[in-house]
């Protein structure tokens, strides 16, 4: 039977970035000792206490069909969380709970566009981003954002592309390339946005891992308030992942519409990962550090045995639990280095790309593995760039 062109097309056609991933997945299943570097899958489990809760919840009841824009102790602690963190007054009405940040993405992209409108991403981007929108019936337009600039989007790349266009995505601190925008590229997207009448989607899901400068929302701009959503998650912030918890923050007007959204699709989010996630909220900042701090570690380890050497450049992450590596100098592309390095020394990592065209040539590495054999892994993925160097 035939499937509609909106689901048939969600792929596009373009890189696939999870073939290697699925590759290392078989060979792991398989029986090798595959090392994973690829996907942002923290190597800590979610925290006891919070599981307790979780575990407590449940066994109070919390099992039935939860409230679908959220509960509302867990709405009113993400609200205070979002205005602590940006200052811009939001109230639970801004706030909607969704099953982690992908659904928040999605929702965001369904209430903004219409078919075949065009929505703005930066590339390189996270690799759910184009298949997001398509599942919208939206384009996706991408623009280049490039390492003389640090990867920040620029203000004028970004106009040039900007009329007619219905939303922009940005993602910071950013995966894959570990950017965290400053004042100035913030100030940039937010003149875009007010000139051409745009919707910012910022993805914020890494907004605890801040190694370099400080985390800033565009919400917070003057006039942006209005204008912008923002994708909030306790997977990373939390060692989450399969909770699916995460958030939407909008106005209260776009919010009870995607809510009538979330009624036709998820329905809601299960009422003990509700509970659970509002006691990790309440956990405060400490809590929060404590989850982030391996990375910032292990950035700092993986980057000083990259100094160590001249084949691969390391983009410097400021933010994010993510270093995308320059490979060029082997003679290979991401893909190629990639593939190549599974078969060899049977270490995963996701080629440059599957997040754009403007990744090529490098490959990502998830900080995701404990600080000795992240160590291990990166030597021999130094080692083998070496070779092929030589050889070239
Ligand atoms: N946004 C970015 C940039 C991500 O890297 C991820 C996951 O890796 C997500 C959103 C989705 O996270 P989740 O749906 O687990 O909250």
């Amino acid at each position: 039977m035939r499937l509609s062109s909106r689901i048939e097309g969600i792929l596009g056609g373009g890189s696939d970035a999870w073939g290697l991933f699925i590759r290392a997945r078989q060979l792991k299943d398989a029986g090798q000792p595959v090392v994973e570097l690829t996907i942002g899958e923290p190597d800590s489990r979610t925290a006891p206490a919070i599981l307790q809760e979780m575990h407590r919840a449940a066994m109070a009841g919390h099992t039935g069909y939860a409230a679908i824009p959220g509960i509302a102790p867990l709405r009113d602690a993400i609200a205070a969380r979002v205005e602590a963190r940006t200052g811009v007054p939001t109230t639970r009405d801004n706030v909607l709970v969704t099953p982690g940040g992908q659904a928040a993405l999605f929702a965001a992209h369904q209430a903004v566009t219409d078919p075949g409108d065009t929505a703005l991403i930066c590339d390189p981007y996270y690799a759910t981003y184009p298949t997001t929108i398509r599942a919208s019936a939206a384009h996706p337009r991408a623009v280049a954002t490039r390492p003389e600039h640090g990867f920040q989007p620029q203000a004028a790349d970004l106009a040039a592309v900007a009329q007619g266009a219905r939303s922009l995505l940005i993602n910071t601190p950013n995966n894959p390339t570990g950017a965290v925008y400053s004042r100035d590229t913030l100030d940039g997207i937010a003149q875009v946005a007010r000139d051409h009448d745009l919707w910012v989607i910022s993805d914020e899901v890494y907004d605890t891992q801040v190694w370099t400068g400080d985390h800033l929302s565009p919400r917070a701009l003057p006039g942006m308030a209005e204008r912008t959503m923002v994708i909030g998650s306790l997977s990373k912030s939390h060692a989450m992942t399969g909770s699916r918890l995460g958030w939407l923050i909008a106005p209260p007007e776009a919010i009870a519409r995607m809510a009538d959204l979330a009624v036709t699709t998820t329905y809601g989010v299960p009422g003990y990962i509700q509970e659970a996630g509002l006691f990790a909220l309440l956990q405060g900042p400490d809590a929060e550090e404590r989850n982030a701090a391996p990375y910032r570690r292990r950035r700092d380890l993986a980057l000083s045995l990259i100094a160590g050497q001249k084949v691969v450049r390391a983009v410097p992450a400021q933010g994010a639990m993510y270093l995308m590596l320059d490979i060029r100098d082997t003679g290979l592309g991401g893909t190629g280095f990639a593939e190549a390095l599974l078969d060899r020394h049977l270490i995963a990592v996701m080629p440059g790309e599957g997040f754009g065209d403007a990744a090529a040539g490098h490959v990502r590495i998830a900080l995701t593995l404990e600080d000795a054999a992240l160590r291990d892994a990166l030597a021999t993925l130094l080692d083998f760039a070496a070779e092929l160097s030589r050889a070239r």
